[in-house]
Formats: structure tokens, sequence, C-alpha cells
């Protein structure tokens, strides 16, 4: 009998350093490589249905496009799917007799709960799920997945000496596709068009990203520069490409080390190293934690005294708050998809402590909006800040007057965001849906 597979492409759109791929490439007579232009967030605990932002959906595209580009050259083709993942592969299983199932093993809840569905109905069929998405395999860690350390620090302790395994080069042919291309490119025109970005999707623009600024001096001086609010190098920026796959968190740590033995070492190029291992502890807490990732009370299982308020948290997504340098932040992440890790801190203390917005919608509005979301290090770095996540010293509350002071001083990101403090008052209605008068402000900068 044949032995014809499906690639599930999902949160690993490379053919660099990806050893799902290499696997299926020697084991199936025929292969369909695909992916779902409209993925699924849907699980039980999830508290709010995502749809896309055009600049998410754009980066997809171009990660896709890019992909078909290289499978093409290794004898294949990208097959794109608008329907979801639960009714479209058990579709192609029955109708083209597929034995074989290989997808990354990437943590994310939605696409976990469509594999334990296909086994179900599908008991015969293999599934090859590989870690590629993050830098250790399980067998790796000096500790069990139920007993991950309950803080950053302990984490990082216990793993930074671990060596990581060397990535691997692109497979130099795939099994023959079975099925003829379909055209989906076509209809997505206008993401494939779409330039005001200054992150372009795909394994090339990453690769090309990764050159760039590792020919720079910019890793040198990172730990000066990371908390900037924009920028191109003053962080590294490769979050877009990590989050999406497009880039192996191996082959970055691999050029990391590369130029840090004939370039330079110093506290700037560990501090990158110690950056990623935030990003390897969220994706493990994510596996630990599970559903309760999207839990109110988080992990720590008491409910935070905030809640929900619609006209607060609409003023808070148009960037309409009194708090400018919160609202500039806004305005980037609405226009282009991303916002500095500063930003990002600024604007979720700004939801939780003087909004009193319940934590899960701030984190489900940059799921919708982030090019670089990634459920691990979204929901974790929610959590922590909202005092119900990794965090042992509980809620952060930012000074966002300080913190305007410390790190836009001369108001130049404000300026470029045409932001303004909103001195109206936040709530139109009081508790008792009754007008607020005049004067009666909520907040001030
Ligand atoms: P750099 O500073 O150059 O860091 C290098 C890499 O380390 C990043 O690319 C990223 O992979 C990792 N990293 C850095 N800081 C963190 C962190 N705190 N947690 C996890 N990984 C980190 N990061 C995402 O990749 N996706 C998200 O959906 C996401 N949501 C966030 C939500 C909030 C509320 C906060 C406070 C942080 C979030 N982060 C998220 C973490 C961080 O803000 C981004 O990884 C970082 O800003 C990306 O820019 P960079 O690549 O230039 O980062």
């Amino acid at each position: 009998m044949k032995k014809l597979g499906i690639y599930w492409f999902s949160h690993d759109l490379r053919i660099d350093d990806n050893p799902t791929l290499a696997t299926a490439a020697g084991e199936v007579d025929g292969l369909l490589c695909m992916a779902f232009a409209n993925p699924s967030n849907r699980n039980n605990f999830h508290p709010i249905p995502i749809q896309l932002s055009k600049n998410r959906l754009n980066f997809l595209i171009q990660s896709f496009d890019d992909l078909d580009k290289k499978l093409k050259r290794l004898g294949q083709h990208l097959w794109v799917s608008e329907v979801q993942p639960d009714i479209e592969i058990p579709n192609l299983i029955a109708n083209l007799g597929v034995t074989h199932l290989y997808l990354s093993d990437d943590g994310y809840l939605s696409n976990q709960s469509v594999v334990e569905f296909l086994q179900r109905e599908f008991p015969s069929l293999i599934i090859r799920k590989v870690s590629d998405y993050r830098l250790y395999s399980e067998q790796d860690l000096p500790f069990s997945i139920d007993d991950l350390p309950d803080s950053f620090s302990k984490f990082r302790r216990k793993v930074e000496k671990i060596s990581t395994r060397i990535p691997i080069s692109s497979p130099e042919r795939l099994p023959n596709p079975i099925t003829k291309p379909n055209s989906w490119q076509n209809k997505f025109k206008s993401h494939l068009n779409a330039q005001d970005s200054q992150f372009y999707g795909g394994e090339s623009a990453g690769k090309k990203h990764l050159d760039e600024y590792f020919a720079g001096d910019f890793a040198s001086t990172y730990k000066l520069t990371r908390n900037a609010l924009d920028g191109m190098y003053e962080s590294t920026k490769f979050s877009p490409w990590l989050a999406n796959g497009c880039l192996s968190v191996r082959r970055i740590v691999e050029r990391l080390h590369k130029y840090e033995n004939e370039v330079t070492s110093n506290e700037s190029t560990y501090w990158i190293f110690f950056e990623l291992l935030w990003r390897e502890y969220f994706q493990w807490y994510a596996k630990c934690h599970g559903q309760h990732l999207f839990l109110f009370s988080g992990i720590k299982g008491h409910k935070p005294t905030t809640s929900f308020y619609p006209e607060r948290f609409r003023k808070w997504c148009e960037g309409n708050t009194p708090f400018a340098i919160v609202n500039a932040c806004m305005k980037q992440l609405n226009a282009t998809g991303y916002i500095s890790n500063r930003g990002r801190q600024l604007v979720a203390s700004c939801l939780v402590n003087e909004l009193s917005l319940d934590w899960r919608y701030g984190a489900a509005y940059m799921e919708q909006h982030l090019i670089d979301y990634d459920m691990g290090s979204n929901w974790g770095n929610w959590q922590y800040l909202a005092g119900v996540g990794a965090d042992p010293r509980g809620l952060r509350h930012f000074d966002l007057e300080k913190q305007t002071q410390r790190y836009d001083p001369q108001q130049e990101f404000i300026g470029r965001w045409k932001a303004v403090p909103t001195l109206t008052q936040l709530d139109s209605m009081d508790a008792a849906d009754w007008p607020v008068s005049e004067g009666q402000l909520t907040g001030t900068n």
C-alpha cells in the first residue's frame, strides 16, 4: 500500500531546520503540503473568538507565498485552505486515502484538539508531531513539565547551560504532490502586495533580517537599546518571523554564538539569549498549564477585582485614553501589528490598573493584532502583568507619567503617532447608567 501524507504547516512556515519536514521527506511516497488562511483559536477556555487583523493576515499570506516558492524548488507546492482544519483535514484524509499526518509540536491548544479528534476518527492514521518550535525538546529538560519551575529565574538557572540541538538543513527533495496546486494566491493578492509595513512575512525576509542584524553591531549594544519604544534595530525584531516559524529559534541561537565567537561576546549578546529563554519559558508554561492560560484567575486560582467595561475597552483599543503614551502605542499596534516590549508592558498595565479591565480582553486584542502573536508568550506575559501568572512579585503597576519621562522624554514617539491624552471623562455613564457630569474626569495624564 502506498504511504500518503499530509503536512500541516502552522507555526513552522520554513524549510530550513524543520525536522518534521525532514521526517516526512524520508517516510511517504506522496505528500500534500497544506496551510490554513483562517486559523482557528478555538479551545474550550478561550474567552473570545478571534478574527485576524489585516496586518496579521498580510504577514501570514506573505509567509505562505514564500514557503510555496521554496517548496516548488523541492518538487512540491503549498495548498492553502480557507476552511477550518477540523473540517478540511478529515475530508482530505478520507478522499485521498491519507495514511500519515505531519505537524510541528508547537503547543497550540486549538491544533492539539484537532489532532485528538483526528486520532479518534482515524485510529490507523500515523501522526508525527515533532518538536521544532522550541529551543529544547522535552527530553532535554532536567525536570518533568508538571514540575516546571514557578518563576522564570529558577527556570533559567536550570536550563541555560543545556546545549541546543544543531540546526539541520532543508531536505533536498520532497515526495511528489498528491493534489494539483489550488490558486489561492489570486484570492490574496492584496495581502501579497501590501508594502506598507517594515515587516514582510516569510522565511526569505526573516533570513535577510537575521543577516542584516548580525552584519551590524546592534547585538553588542542590545541591552542598552532594547527598551526603546521604536526603531528597527533597537531590539532584534526577530519575533514576527519566530512566531510564524519562518525562522528557527535554534538557527538564531547558532547565529548569535557565531557573532559572539567572531565579533564580540558581552552582556548585550548574552541578553539576547536571556530574552529567548523568556520565550522558551512561556512555551513550557503553556504546555504545563494548558487551559489555565486563558482563565481569568490564571494559574493562581484567585480572580482579580477587575471587570469588563465595553466603553473603556473600546477607548483603550482605539488609543483614546487619558494617557498619551498608551495612545501612541495602541495607534502603533493598530497601524503596524507590532509594539515594543516596553510599549506592551505600558498598555497592559494601563488596561489592568488604570482602566480596571479584565486582562483577558487585552490579551485577546493583542492576539488579533500582533504579527508576532505567540500563544505562550502573549497569554503568559499578560498573566504575569495582571498578577495571576508566573511573577513572584504579583501585579505590575507602571507609573505612566514616569515611564513617559524615561522612555519618551521629548515626546517624539507620542508625536509620531499624533497621540494626545483624552481629557473627556472615561465613562459616559456612571454605574447606574446615568450620564456622568462634565469635569468628573476619571483620569489625567
Ligand atoms: P527582543 O527584545 O529583541 O527579544 C528577542 C526575542 O526574545 C524576541 O523576538 C522574543 O522571541 C523573545 N522575547 C523577548 N522578550 C520576551 C518576553 N517578555 N516574553 C517572551 N519572549 C520574549 N512576544 C511574542 O513573541 N509574541 C506575543 O504574542 C507577545 N505578547 C506579549 C504581550 C505582552 C503584554 C507583553 C508584555 C509581552 C509580549 N511579548 C510577546 C514579549 C515581547 O514583548 C516580544 O517578544 C518582543 O517585544 C518582540 O520584539 P523583539 O523581537 O525585538 O524582542
